[in-house]
Formats: C-alpha cells, sequence, structure tokens
C-alpha cells in the first residue's frame, strides 16, 4: 500500500504541530506506524490522501452513527451554512435540539450547549460542586472524561485514596480533590464514600466505559452507585459523550435503566461537527448563570451548523429499526471477529454493547482497567497494522472501541471478517 503523501505530510506537520496532530493518538503511536492524513470519507468508507480506500470503524471517535456525509446532514449543515455560521445570540435550532434531547433522556429536564465533551463534564463537576457544596469527585481508573484539569487523573500504583495527577501541568492541589475507584468493584466506592463522609460531591462515570477498550458495567453495579449517592446525598453523573444516542436512542440510562442526576453528551448529538451538552434535573441546572450563579460560557455555545448537524443525525436515529439493524450488524461482526480469532487458536476476549465493540488481547476476562492494562499491546499493534493493510481503519489503540455505524453493509462487515481471519494467521503463525 502506497503511504508517500500521508509520510510526506507527517513530516511536514511535525514541523509545526507538537507530534504532528491535534489530539494525541491521532498519531499512531502505541501501534508503531505513522498516521494516515485524510483526505475525504463517505458512508462506511474513508480515504487517506495516498487514495486508498478503507472500511471505518473509527467513526471520528463515535459521533459518525449515520455513516460520513450522509446527505440528510449535508444537506441540513449547508442551509444552515448559507445563513449565517454564528451569531452569539440565541436561535430556534438551539430549542429544537434541546427539545430532542430532553425527549430523548428523561433524566435531562434542562440542558445546556457547549462544544467539546470536556467542556460538558467539566461545567457538569462544577455544577454538582456548587449544588453539594462539596469538593470531592469520584471518578473510576480507566474512564476517561475529557482533559480538564481534575479529571486527568486514574488511579496510582497501589491504593492511592487520593489522585496524582496523569500530566505534568497538572497541580496535585486539583487532583487532591479526584478519588479513583475501581470500575465494576462498589466496594471500592463505599470506602471512599466512607474514607471522605460528607465531602463527597459527585461520582462520574462512563455507564458503559468506552476509553478503555469496551467494559460493560456487570449486573447492579451501576444500581449500587444509584443507592450510594441517594443515600449520601452525591450527585451521580453519567457520562454518556460516547454512550448517548449510541448503545439506545436514550443512551446507557435507557439500556440499563438505572438513572443518574446529570448527563454529558457529546460526539454524536453533534453529528460530526463539535458539540457537547450537560443536563439534569431542572433544580440542579438553573443553579447555572444566568438563572443562577454558577458561571459557564461559550462563544460558539449552540453553534447553528453544529445543531443543524445534531438535529439532522438524531432525526436520522429515530427512523424505525435504525437501533435493531445497528445490533444485528453489531453482533455479526463480533461474533465473526471471536470466530476468526478462535479458529486461528489465537486467545482473545470480546466484549461488545450494542454498536461498541472491543477485541481485547488478553486470555482472560476484562473488567476493569487493571485487567485491560494487562492487555498485550504490541500484539495488538500488529493485528491493527495487518487489518490497515487490508483496508480496515480501526483505532490505533488496544484501549479504544470499534464503532459500527447504520452506513456499514453486511458487505463490509464480512469483508473486515475475512480480513481479520487473515490477520489472526499471521499473529498466530
Ligand atoms: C470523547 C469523550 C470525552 C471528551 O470529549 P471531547 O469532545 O473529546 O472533549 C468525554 N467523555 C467521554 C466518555 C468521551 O468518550
Amino acid at each position: 500500500m502506497k503511504l508517500d503523501r500521508s509520510s510526506a505530510l507527517f513530516g511536514k506537520a511535525r514541523s509545526l504541530m507538537p507530534g504532528g496532530v491535534n489530539s494525541p493518538v491521532r498519531a499512531f503511536r502505541s501501534v508503531g506506524c505513522d498516521p494516515l492524513f485524510i483526505e475525504r470519507a463517505a458512508g462506511s468508507r474513508i480515504y487517506d490522501a495516498d487514495g486508498n480506500e478503507y472500511i471505518d470503524y473509527v467513526g471520528s471517535w463515535g459521533p459518525m452513527i449515520v455513516g460520513h456525509c450522509h446527505p440528510r446532514v449535508v444537506h441540513a449543515v449547508t442551509s444552515a451554512m448559507e445563513k449565517g455560521s454564528s451569531f452569539g445570540a440565541p436561535t430556534e435550532l438551539e430549542i429544537r435540539l434541546a427539545e430532542m434531547v430532553v425527549e430523548a433522556v428523561p433524566s435531562i429536564e434542562m440542558v445546556r450547549m457547549v462544544s467539546s465533551g470536556t467542556e460538558a463534564t467539566m461545567s457538569a463537576i462544577r455544577l454538582a460542586r456548587a449544588y453539594t457544596g462539596r469538593d470531592a469527585v469520584i471518578k473510576f481508573a480507566g474512564c476517561y472524561h475529557g482533559h480538564a484539569d481534575s479529571l486527568l487523573v486514574r488511579a496510582g500504583s497501589g491504593a492511592a485514596t487520593f489522585g496524582v495527577p496523569d500530566s505534568p501541568g497538572v497541580p496535585a492541589d486539583f487532583a487532591r480533590h479526584t478519588l479513583i475507584a475501581e470500575y465494576n468493584d462498589p466496594d471500592s466506592v463505599e470506602a471512599l464514600i466512607t474514607e471522605n463522609k460528607g465531602k463527597v460531591a459527585c461520582i462520574i462515570i462512563e455507564p458503559i466505559a468506552g476509553n478503555m477498550g469496551t467494559v460493560a458495567p456487570r449486573r447492579g453495579f451501576l444500581e449500587a452507585l444509584r443507592r450510594m449517592c441517594d443515600r449520601e446525598g452525591i450527585i451521580l453523573i453519567f457520562d454518556e459523550v460516547m454512550t448517548g444516542f449510541r448503545v439506545a436512542y436514550g443512551g446507557a440510562q435507557e439500556l440499563y435503566g438505572v438513572t443518574p442526576d446529570m448527563t454529558t453528551l457529546g460526539k454524536i448529538i453533534g453529528g460530526g461537527l463539535p458539540v457537547g451538552a450537560f443536563g439534569g434535573r431542572q433544580e440542579i441546572m438553573e443553579l447555572l448563570s444566568p438563572s443562577g450563579g454558577v458561571y459557564q460560557a461559550g462563544t460558539l455555545s449552540g453553534n447553528p451548523l453544529a445543531m443543524a448537524a445534531g438535529i439532522a443525525t438524531l432525526t436520522l436515529l429515530q427512523e424505525k429499526g435504525f437501533y435493531a439493524n445497528l445490533e444485528e450488524k453489531s453482533a455479526r461482526l463480533a461474533a465473526g471477529l471471536a470466530r476468526a480469532a478462535a479458529d486461528a487458536g489465537f486467545p482473545v476476549y470480546s466484549a461488545r454493547v450494542g454498536s461498541m465493540l472491543c477485541t481485547f488481547f488478553s486470555n482472560r476476562e476484562v473488567d476493569n482497567w487493571t485487567s485491560a492494562a494487562g492487555c498485550d499491546t504490541a500484539t495488538f499493534g500488529r493485528y491493527f497494522r495487518a487489518m490497515l493493510d487490508q483496508g480496515v481503519y480501526l483505532a490505533p489503540s488496544q484501549f479504544e472501541t470499534v464503532f459500527v455505524s447504520g452506513a456499514h453493509s453486511v458487505e463490509d462487515i464480512d469483508l473486515t471478517i475475512e480480513a481479520a481471519a487473515k490477520a489472526f494467521k499471521i499473529l498466530a503463525s
């Protein structure tokens, strides 16, 4: 496969942008090759600067659930563009998308639009702290909530009670308020609450973790968090930036029937344009400026192009059978990949919730960050490259999720499974 132009562009980009990219994982560091520069995309396919075609399972890291360049989304955005790309004043489009969000997710009584998932989680936590008058935040090792200072914290090695910053530049004083629990382990949460009685403002969680591969919540885990939060007056925040409109129209909270106090959204609600949102119970949301004193703002918040893309995307998701069809294709893909690995005698652990799936290079179950971190990432890198060589574009990391879209055809899925069968044979030999 010829990649001359991508290589030349990457060389140039590296002199202008740190690592040659505007977001780290795009650099392909963990899979041992250089990134592709993308020229265009359509439906399930993505095309690089050298003209190579790939079946795309990254979907811009989640937003492209109806596929790339869906004509209805393109039409909505170009129509909005003709009327003006930004006014810094309210528009009816914002009301329409807000109404769709409130209808889709009953726990959201009021919502605020922002421009990224990072802003959504950061602001939701500010609000939870203001509402409770408490400072501490419980998050889970391996869960990603964007790059706000206080959330860039995982468990240190050992059972550190207080968070240690993941990144230089995050003051230890900020990280101190972030407490780290183990995913799927209610006892680890209970222990933190007991040690920090009356100090915990909120628990923030990806109700299906999608940033350590794909890790589903064990039966009863989310319910246990709900009960602890009710008992202790703690705000439960579901970070559904990835799962919202992905695993069901109403997100993971619809799928599992557990109701959070607040929800953060992003990715799909922007239909490929920059959007995030956070919402929840009215009495909490009313604390937000200008109705309350908690400050939060954005020059491009509720941007008309982004609202139009979101409205068009959500409208497509409401079509009868969309999720059932997605489920069928995703199940076919996951089963096919697992069979390909098994036929080659290659040990993997397959995880899937709806159209989110992950092939963990592990011979045991992956249910939290500790088990995810034990995966064979070097072999994942070889698998990734073998798939790329055959025209399948996966996320360039073991700790990411494969996204199936409405645009993937059964033929795409079967081609992918055939490619995987070859890839696993190479790995096993
Ligand atoms: C992607 C993601 C974010 C961050 O969203 P950005 O738009 O990249 O800032 C936050 N939380 C979760 C669960 C995500 O998957």
